[in-house]
């Protein structure tokens, strides 16, 4: 079942006089219970995506669907109950997902208590999490006692405390030493296979690749390329037809602004124009 879906979507910041396309006809699809990770030079969108992933920013042109929610056209109210409900976005920044003066376990039980949860079940979710994330001995202590590493796994359980459908989290892994790192990773895992969480995740670091079920790559504010483990690194062509060719293929092939296209055999043929 299909989760996540975007299609032709763009998102365009407006300062005083100038325009920056951040989003640029960006198409994805992700499916339920997916552990997806998003990479790509700094710039080219992916905080963005992420933000309108959790109705942060709305959506300027296109659609992004959530559960079948359509994000561009929440009003207020919706979409308070939609952060609520449906998504658990992990910051960058461990602290701003984090309580200072309450317990880890403290931590875990507020959004189950906003969200109307009794005590027992809250108590008893907080325990799960404080298990399943290594915390169990860190139960009463607040974040200014937690290592960066255990902050950012709290910061992780907090999010999905209330069991969202899916999990954003934006470089959850940018402030961590390689073995807390790979730690998180593992977390994002089990928590998948324990409540068929759908995670999607912004990174840098190339050891999350491998943790991941696909990574997709962000150029220009559109997906670029997809890479699986069973199929390696494929370009996507959009529902209109288009394909961003990497600069390095261009360089190699010596491709300019256009190049001419002949199929041959069931094989596409991308070649120099003499006029390109
Ligand atoms: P990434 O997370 O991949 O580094 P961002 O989504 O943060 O990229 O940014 C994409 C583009 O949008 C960049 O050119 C960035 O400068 C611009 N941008 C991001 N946030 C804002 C903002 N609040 N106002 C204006 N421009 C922005
Ligand atoms: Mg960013």
């Amino acid at each position: 079942m299909t989760v996540i879906e975007c299609r032709s979507l763009v998102h365009i910041y407006k300062a005083t006089d100038l325009e920056v396309f951040a989003l640029q006809g960006l198409d994805m699809t992700i499916e339920e219970g997916e552990v997806v990770a998003i990479v790509g030079a700094s710039g080219s969108g992916k905080t963005t995506l992420m933000n309108v992933l959790a109705a942060v920013e709305k959506p300027s042109a296109g659609q992004a669907l959530v559960e079948g929610i359509e994000l561009g056209s929440l009003t207020d109210r919706a979409r308070d109950t939609y952060r609520r409900d449906v998504i658990g976005y992990v910051w960058q920044n461990a602290t701003l997902n984090l309580t200072p003066e309450l317990t880890a376990s403290e931590n875990l039980q507020l959004p189950q208590l906003l969200a109307g949860r009794p005590r027992k079940e809250r108590l008893d979710r907080a325990t799960e999490l404080l298990d399943t994330l290594g915390l169990s001995h860190r139960r009463d202590h607040v974040p200014a006692q937690l290592s960066g590493g255990e902050q950012q796994r709290l910061a992780l359980g907090v999010a999905v405390a209330n069991r969202p459908k899916v999990l954003l989290a934006d470089e959850p892994t940018a402030e961590l030493d390689r073995a807390s790192a790979r730690r998180m990773l593992e977390d994002l895992g089990k928590l998948r296979d324990r409540d068929g969480t759908t995670v999607v995740m912004v990174t840098h670091d190339h050891e999350v690749e491998r943790h991941v079920d696909r990574v997709l790559r962000i150029r220009d504010g559109r997906t670029s390329t997809e890479t699986r483990a069973e199929t390696g690194e494929l370009l996507i062509v959009d529902p209109a037809g288009r394909l961003q060719l990497p600069k390095s293929v261009r360089q190699e092939a010596g491709l300019g602004a256009r190049v001419r296209v002949r199929v041959d055999g069931g094989r596409v043929i991308i070649e120099r124009a003499d006029d390109g």
